[in-house]
Parts: structure tokens; sequence; C-alpha cells
């Protein structure tokens, strides 16, 4: 009977510690915002932004479409909007900016807008002002672009951070080169009330 129940305690323990190793650290977006069935998101970039910064872009984006079975495409529409005040930009369309946003913000930044708990439009903004980088060897002040960018294309599909460092959810400092999805992201994209 001893042995039996020390036993059971065992396995209940492997299971625990099973669990926590899968953790669910992922964070869907608090108020459950997800896009409608069948809606790709495609999006514009703002004439402002460069040609290497707009494959920075693309690649970020083409990261959430190397999920298996995914629900939902990120398209770069190839158009370059000439937009360049996101604040008044609720229009519908999605479009990434670059914008100087001062020193005390964000690197990047990703606004969305729901109707109920239906995401209709997603724009992300970069900040100008803070030291962006499209090199695949930022320096260890710089931000990574297409590190940043996915980031907030996640939050546009209705992901918040993530506790999981390697996680491209997870808030990283300057000098991070992640793009590359972690299975915490898959396991949160997967987690999405599609
Ligand atoms: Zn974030």
């Amino acid at each position: 009977m001893v042995r039996k129940s020390k036993l059971l305690g065992m396995f209940i323990g492997s299971l625990l510690i099973g669990y926590s190793s899968v953790s669910f650290a992922y964070n869907l977006d608090p108020y459950g915002g997800h896009w409608e069935k069948g809606v790709d998101y495609t999006y514009s970039i703002a004439s402002s932004i460069s040609d290497e910064g707009v494959d920075s872009i693309v690649l970020a984006s083409d990261q959430w479409d190397t999920i298996r079975k995914k629900k939902f495409s990120l398209e770069y529409s190839g158009d370059r909007n000439k937009q360049n005040n996101p604040m008044e930009n609720i229009n519908g369309e999605n479009e990434v900016f670059k914008i100087d946003m001062g020193t005390s913000q964000a690197p990047a930044n990703a606004r969305w807008k729901y109707s109920g708990d239906i995401i209709t439009e997603g724009d992300i903004i970069l900040n100008s002002s803070r030291n962006l980088s499209n090199s695949s060897k930022p320096s260890k002040t710089a931000y990574h672009v297409p590190s940043i960018m996915v980031h907030e294309f996640g939050h546009i599909i209705g992901l918040d951070h993530s506790d999981n460092k390697d996680a491209v959810m997870y808030v990283s400092p300057a000098g991070t080169v992640k793009y590359q999805l972690g299975k915490d992201d898959i396991n949160g994209y997967n987690a999405i009330d599609w």
C-alpha cells in the first residue's frame, strides 16, 4: 500500500512538472479580439519606409504564415500609402506607418479597432525616433525591425505579451534578433477563437 501511494505521488509530481514546462505562457488579447472567419489581413506600408524596411516588414508578417494549418493570412498589398497621421487614420485600411513618437515611446506600436470582439482594422506604427535596424546583426542599442514587427503583427492577430522568453510575443530588449515563431507563439495562435 505504501509503495503504491508513493508511486502515485511520483506520477502526479511528474505530471505537474510536465504541465509547468508546457506552460501556457502566451496571453490572448484581453478583449478576446479576433478577425472575422475567412477575412485575411492585407496591409499597405507608408511610402516613407525604405525598401529595406519593407523587406523587413514582409519577412515579419510572413512568419505568421508559416504555421501549419494556419487559419489566417497576412499579405502585403504592395501599396505604399501616403498617410502620415495614423492617429486620425481609422479608415478601415490596415497600414504600417513610420512617424516620430518621441524617445519615451516604444520602438513600435500596434493599434486596432473592434466591432464587438471582431478586429476590423489593425495599424502598426514604427517610431522613427528610436534606433531601428534592418541589419541581421543590429547593435545592442538598436531594434531589429523584423523582430519587433513579428511581435506587432502578433498583437494585430489577437495575442498579448507572453511570459515565455523564447516567444516573439515576449517583450525583448534592444539588440534582440528573434523573428521566428516559438512553440508558445504557435500555441497562442491556435488558442485564438478564430
Ligand atoms: Zn507588445
